[in-house]
């Protein structure tokens, strides 16, 4: 049996990682993709600079919260990237907590293999851009697969399990149109299951990014993202795009849009 993957952050409370739930949060290691505003970079980049959390005492941690956490939110990192991971949420499942898993939908093959197994309770998928791969390489760097994420989101498709979509916008990295036509086909494939499966747009914050570059990209005000936004939940609830073209970037915004 694999060995457990190395455990680089833990919470033992989190309000926010689990909608709704109380959770703990485990952080694994390293990632296949390289987002620029990714924010837990050195456990991607240079996870042996980051101390590893010993498993007896991540456990004795956990076996105190029970009753007071509802479940553990696994998260990255990447997690499906470790062969340790079922072992890993079996251990989970054997303390007595729901799971929770954050991938970014490049290993369909294991999420499929977790699903069937009963591992997991709810996951949150990061869908980075249009599953196309100029918008996909830009959003999260040329080592990203969005034919693999496209085989998860069919995965997640014929299962019912609750589902959060994750994206994040940054006007230099996504265009207000790539916004509303990846909502558009998130909304086609999910129709069906709109009482499970919720998008959320996250505004890009950029102190502290992995790419120094974007640090200094001006991101969406507070007032532009909400324009984005209704934009694209119009797309993603309504299968069309909004009357009004949504606006593209503030003039003058730094772009790699036209990056290879
Ligand atoms: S998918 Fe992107 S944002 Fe998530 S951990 Fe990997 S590099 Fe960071």
């Amino acid at each position: 049996m694999a060995s457990f993957p190395e455990i680089k952050g833990f919470l033992e409370t989190s309000f926010t990682d689990w909608k709704g739930q109380v959770a703990a949060v485990v952080f694994l290691a390293r990632c296949n993709f390289r987002c620029p505003y990714c924010h837990n970079h050195r456990i991607v980049t240079s996870p042996h600079e980051v101390p590893t959390w010993p498993w007896d005492e991540v456990e004795k941690r956990l076996v105190r919260l029970r009753g007071w956490v509802d479940g553990v939110c696994v998260t990255g990192g990447e997690p499906t990237i470790h062969p340790g991971l079922p072992a890993l949420l079996e251990r989970f499942r054997a303390l007595g907590f729901r799971i929770k898993l954050d991938t970014n939908g490049s290993r369909p093959g294991v999420l499929a293999s977790l699903l069937e197994a009963g591992l997991v309770d709810q996951v949150a998928l990061d869908v980075k851009a249009p599953l196309e791969p100029v918008p996909y390489r830009r959003n999260a760097g040329s080592g990203s697969d969005p034919e693999a994420v496209d085989a998860s989101l069919h995965v997640l498709e014929r299962t019912a399990i609750p589902l959060e979509i994750r994206t994040t916008v940054h006007p230099a990295l996504l265009s207000s149109e790539e916004v509303c036509r990846l909502g558009r086909d998130l909304g086609r494939r999910f129709r069906s299951r709109a009482a499970e499966v919720g998008w959320t747009l996250q505004r890009c914050r950029t102190e502290e990014v992995l790419d120094p570059d974007l640090r200094d990209a001006p991101p969406l005000s507070p007032e532009e993202f909400a324009v984005w936004e209704r934009a694209a939940r119009t797309a993603f609830a309504q299968d069309r795009y909004p009357l009004d073209p949504p606006p593209g970037p503030r003039p003058g915004t730094k772009s790699r849009r036209d990056r290879p």
